[in-house]
């Protein structure tokens, strides 16, 4: 299958009017699969409304088809042709934050295709923060499920060239609107039973979700492995780069005698790191993903850095962590998926001396 690249300007007027977008609705209306930017990562975008479509997606992305799709709206009618009713929170916080990266999981009409919803009586929906999302679905004129565009397993793409690596010659097109700007997937929240729980952290944190609606839960399947999730895609592995990747929870000095320990062994060694510490790991191999200053730096930039490991055939990349709060969840989320868990304590091991 030939791939086009439909190079689009997100800033000009009209854009859902432009050759590029009309030309990448058509294919959609066709049930064709179209990856697009959002302000989250690429999406592989497929009519919401069809089976073939939806098959498409599942197969392009090898993506298990257990693991349910988030719908993406351009206007508040399609949300209500789609969703059985609107709870109170629910219409707080789709008021406060959308568009932008915040999914709520609510009640569906039944007029979706059962294999978005992966037979589920809910489905996670969003309208996109980006000109080009929102032009796309217009154009189209149709809800589009959309996960991200990348192969299953593999990091979120953030720009179409990613995109472009995972899924040339698989998919229809790809709509290039430059660079992703939060860089982390939206934040799913299920808001179809009384309790409001965050399924998967995301661009919108808990913080701000808390000072629209007050106390809200966390599905405890997030920080725990043996607990089956509440949102069937917690559960598989995800973000990973071509090398193992170990999380180093400690001290600089800490982190570079574990990477001087692995060099002992005759390892190469890569080091996924913060500018405040550049130069210091003494790694083979530096990725900087943004700074200590700014963690929506540290979002922007995660998965492109993870990804940026791919050629350079490392037997092992330590990553730095960071605090659980504000987007600091939804980095930590992603590394701990990233690294199948695996994490060093420098606490751990003065505990064994
Ligand atoms: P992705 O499409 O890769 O961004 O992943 C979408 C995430 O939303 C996955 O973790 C899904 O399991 C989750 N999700 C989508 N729809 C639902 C739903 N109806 N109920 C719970 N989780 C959902
Ligand atoms: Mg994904």
């Amino acid at each position: 299958m030939n791939t086009n690249i439909w190079t689009v300007d997100k800033n000009v007027e009209n854009l859902s009017e432009s050759r590029q977008i009309q030309q990448a609705a058509q294919a959609l209306k066709r049930n064709e699969v179209v990856a697009f930017p959002t302000e989250t990562v690429y999406g592989l975008g497929g009519n919401a409304l069809s089976d073939i479509a939806i098959d498409h997606i599942f197969q392009a992305k090898g993506r298990p088809s257990d693991n349910p799709l988030i719908v993406h709206i351009s206007n508040r009618e399609q949300l209500i042709e789609y969703v059985d009713k609107v709870p109170e929170r629910a219409e707080k916080l789709i008021e406060a934050f959308w568009p932008g990266p915040i999914t709520v999981v609510l009640q569906h009409s039944k007029k979706l295709s059962t294999k978005v919803t992966a037979n589920l009586p809910t489905v996670g929906i969003r309208m996109p923060d980006h000109p080009v999302a929102l032009a796309l679905i217009e154009a189209a004129g149709l809800p589009l499920a959309a996960p991200s565009a990348n192969t299953s397993g593999k990091p979120s793409p953030t720009s179409a060239n990613h995109v472009e690596k995972d899924l040339n010659g698989k998919i229809s097109g790809i709509v290039d609107g430059g660079e992703t700007g939060v860089g982390l997937e939206s934040t799913v929240v299920d808001c179809s039973n009384d309790e409001v729980v965050i399924l998967r952290p995301g661009g919108v944190t808990k913080e701000q979700i808390e000072e629209v609606i007050g106390p809200v839960k966390v599905d405890p399947a997030l920080f725990d492995q043996e607990t089956a999730p509440r949102s069937p895609g917690m559960k598989y592995t995800h973000y990973a780069p071509s090398s193992p990747l170990v999380l180093v929870e400690g001290s600089q000095t800490f982190f570079t005698k574990k990477v001087n320990d692995a060099k002992r062994e005759g390892k190469k060694v890569g080091a996924m790191i913060t500018e405040e510490s550049q130069g210091l790991s003494q790694a083979d191999y530096e990725v900087i993903t943004g700074s200590r200053k700014d963690l929506s730096s540290v979002a922007h930039s995660l998965y492109r850095s993870l990804r940026a490991f791919d050629d350079c055939e490392l037997d092992i990349i330590f990553a730095e962590i960071y605090s659980e709060n504000e987007i600091g969840s939804a980095i930590m989320n992603r590394l701990r998926k990233a690294s199948g868990g695996v994490i060093i304590k420098e606490t751990d091991e003065m505990n064994n001396f």
